[in-house]
């Protein structure tokens, strides 16, 4: 992806400079009884990875290539602002009101609970922001073997596509009927969840190519490899574990790397309407 010296995001909120002890954000009793309401970390589940490991505490000095990450994600967010506002005023004549990105290195806090590099990036509806450790873009290449800068940029905009079906009210109802609703039927209602945001970032690279022609050769590949990669099966499989579909929330590889494309190949919302499909 062609990013260097592009726009960068006046929406980052940089936490790192804290060394991880941002707790105050978020924190305390209301916080608390977020948790509770929202309930739910629209992340990437890195648990089957970490089982039985200690999970890792990062923190300590912004490196360069830090630096160099964030910028990488400050113009992949520029480049989703841009995007979405393009996407809602043409397919839905609504204006978008873009998310906040949180930078953080080691652990932080938000409403929806404790951040740390075992969650993975995530977006809690709860304030409306998305959550997230550069250190996870190292995870992703050297543990979950999904390469290249698209993969990082597909991560950035799939955590995006979770504020867009906020935005058009699709989480809060998902949600809803999640938490009257057993563990197994929760997990079913987190896959189509998961599944529509990886067709909105499908959306989202469709648009970015047209738009910016930042997308080069490669790209593509990176990010349906990376969908392909986190898919539930694929994680449990790496973990040493047979997988178990009714223990799914993000979908198997096979079904997160085809709805990316097909969000990339029409570039329209209503072909993500994985609630209303009987084949997902
Ligand atoms: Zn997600």
């Amino acid at each position: 992806m062609q990013w260097r010296g592009r726009r960068t995001s006046r929406n980052i909120e940089d936490r790192r400079s804290s060394g991880g002890r941002g707790i105050a954000v978020g924190g305390g009793s209301v916080g608390i009884l977020a948790i509770v309401v929202v309930g739910y970390f629209l992340g990437v589940d890195l648990t089957p990875l970490l089982d039985g490991q200690q999970s890792q505490q990062g923190g300590g000095e912004v490196t360069a290539a830090d630096q160099e990450a964030a910028e990488f994600v400050s113009v992949t967010l520029a480049d989703t602002e841009d995007v979405w506002t393009t996407v809602f005023q043409e397919q839905l004549g609504a204006t978008y009101a873009p998310a906040t990105l949180v930078l953080y290195k080691g652990v932080t806090q938000s409403p929806c609970g404790g951040a740390s590099g075992a969650t993975g990036p995530f977006y809690c509806p709860g304030d409306q922001k998305v959550y997230l450790d550069t250190a996870f873009f190292v995870t992703m290449e050297q543990e979950l073997g999904a390469r290249g800068d698209f993969a990082s940029a597909y991560v950035v905009a799939h955590e995006i596509g979770h504020h867009v079906q906020d935005e058009l009210g699709i989480l809060s109802r998902a949600n809803e009927v999640r938490g009257q609703s057993s563990t197994a039927d929760s997990n079913a209602i987190s896959v189509r969840i998961e599944l529509q945001a990886d067709c909105l970032s499908g959306i989202w690279a469709r648009h970015a190519e047209a738009q910016f022609g930042s997308i080069e050769p490669g790209d593509l590949e990176e990010a349906v490899n990376a969908a392909r990669q986190i898919g539930d099966d694929t994680l449990q499989r790496n973990a040493g574990r047979v997988p178990s579909p009714h223990t799914f929330t993000h979908g198997t590889s096979e079904q997160r790397s085809r709805w990316f494309q097909t969000g990339y190949d029409s570039g329209q919302i209503n072909s993500c309407d994985t609630f209303g499909t009987d084949r997902l």
